[in-house]
């Protein structure tokens, strides 16, 4: 089976798009999305309603919770982030909302862990952002593969060993798969990956796609400036 699992969409509807174009010509069996569908872009309904058409599977993101289950959460987040979410919060259709409130924090089929932040408190958020931050995180679960977002950055973590490129039977990683449609890691192309459950390999897409439409309609919709420049530089 070859599985699909994109992140952090973040209502970019460009970035959705092309990597649904992607994913239609990579033989691929199921799609899972790891949550943060909403938040920072400007089209909440369209990358909404075009994920509860084309994925099986679908984690919560702490954007999503604080938009559709409790917005007490926007208090923690930065204030370009607060705005934003408030604006998400004020156009998506109650369907819409309904939908994000009814996502559960993780999903679990064939050995592999679907979570938005970590395995170890899917509920607080937190980041794992460097080999260290992984290691302490297997055992809170016993899957072999556990896929995460939420940092935006991504990155293979082995609970044993270093990772070459290659994925190794014998140990249990922690895989982050990227963001869709806000990259943080200086590239600005979409990100995800797919992941073959018979032939034990990961492979990270990077791709272009139409950036300079994505960051002009978060001009136009007025929401911060400093969201329509970050998805062109990709940080
Ligand atoms: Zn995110």
């Amino acid at each position: 089976m070859r599985i699909a699992i994109i992140s952090d969409i973040h209502s970019n509807l460009e970035a959705l798009t092309k990597a649904f174009e992607i994913i239609d010509t990579k033989n691929v069996d199921e799609i899972v999305c790891l949550g943060d569908i909403v938040g920072y872009g400007a089209n909440p309904n369209e990358c909404v309603e075009l994920i509860k058409k084309r994925v099986k599977y679908v984690v919560i993101g702490n954007h999503d919770y604080a938009v559709a289950v409790d917005p007490n959460e926007l208090l923690y987040f930065s204030a370009h982030a607060r705005e934003s979410d408030l604006w998400t919060r004020d156009v998506l259709t109650k369907e819409n909302l309904d939908f994000l409130k009814s996502l559960p924090f993780t999903i679990s089929f064939k050995d592999l862990l679907f979570v938005h932040s970590s395995p170890a408190q899917p509920r607080e958020w937190e980041y794992i952002f460097t080999e260290v931050q992984a290691k302490v995180q297997f055992p809170y679960f016993k899957e072999k593969i556990c896929f995460i977002g939420h940092s935006h950055l991504p990155g293979v973590f082995p609970e044993t060993g270093s990772y070459n490129g290659k994925l190794d039977r014998n140990t249990r990683y922690i895989i982050n798969v990227g963001s869709v449609g806000q990259p943080r890691d200086g590239d600005w192309r979409l990100c995800f990956g797919i992941f073959d459950t018979n032939t034990w390999t990961y492979e990270e897409i990077r791709a272009e796609y139409d950036v300079e439409k994505a960051s002009n309609k978060i001009i136009q919709n007025g929401l911060p400036k400093v969201l329509a420049k970050r998805i062109l530089v990709g940080w």
